[in-house]
């Protein structure tokens, strides 16, 4: 079920049936030259769609920007400040709370969001809002190792797998050789331990981490069919455990 697609009186049984809400959230930031801006929010979308499908979660609008200042030197990319995104998605877990639907899932793309998302999710649940943060590519790291050969840096190989499985068309192969020979072996840059890197172009010129070339679609459809089940499985988990037991427990007797 896809809220945006309801009428209103379609949503008040939606809402009532869904159990719990996905709630994408990606990023609109450069991910070299051979991988669309959206990649971040194109796979946190496709991720909660499919999940939302198999399970009959509700499926909120996609929040396709966040906190992606690190990648501002690159042309296109946007940001919002941490503060904003975490009052923002809370925002929208409240009014969804005021319609009786209090279980949330943040369905993240994108690293840099989940300082803010986890601090929105903790501050949601002692108001009675059980909220939690699916960091997809975390939860599926085994097989990502499995799977992925070189790594799954910043527009490298998982990336580019990913987005040539959802989105063929937004994939520049031909720049594959161009990323891989400008990519940054790893993320960040420290010196005696500190870590100094604090903008992507500090470390990655073109701005991706590990090469694409071994990427392929079979990569990335083995790879969100695996983030899908285990979203769903979660969401199961969460649909099925009474209010009561996800709400933080009360002081000592
Ligand atoms: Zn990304």
């Amino acid at each position: 079920m896809e809220l945006a697609r309801l009428t209103w009186p379609e949503a008040k049984d939606a809402l009532e049936r869904a159990g719990v809400a996905l709630l994408p959230v990606g990023s609109t930031e450069q991910h070299g030259p051979h991988l669309p801006l959206g990649t971040d929010f194109l796979a946190a979308e496709w991720i909660a769609k499919e999940a939302a499908r198999r399970g009959g979660f509700l499926l909120l609008p996609t929040v396709p920007v966040g906190v992606s200042v690190h990648h501002r030197q690159f042309w296109g990319t946007l940001w919002v400040e941490s503060a904003v995104l975490k009052t923002y998605v809370a925002g929208i877990a409240r009014s969804l709370s005021s319609h009786g639907l209090k279980k949330l899932v943040f369905v993240n793309g994108h690293g840099g969001n989940t300082i803010a998302l986890t601090e929105a999710a903790h501050e949601l649940r002692r108001e009675g809002i059980p909220a939690y943060v699916y960091v997809w590519w975390r939860a599926v790291a085994d097989e990502i190792r499995a799977l992925i050969e070189g790594g799954g840096g910043h527009a490298g190989e998982m990336e580019a797998s990913v987005v040539w499985h959802i989105a063929p068309d937004f994939i520049r192969s031909e720049k594959f050789a161009e990323a891989a020979a400008g990519a940054a072996p790893t993320w960040g840059k420290s010196i005696h331990g500190v870590e100094i890197g604090y903008d992507t172009i500090d470390f990655a010129p073109l701005g991706c981490v590990g090469s694409p070339e071994r990427s392929s679609p079979e990569k990335g459809r083995k790879i969100l069919e695996a983030a899908v089940e285990k979203l769903v499985a979660f969401s199961r988990w969460l649909a099925e455990t009474p209010l009561e037991e996800l709400l933080p427990k009360p002081h000592k007797p």
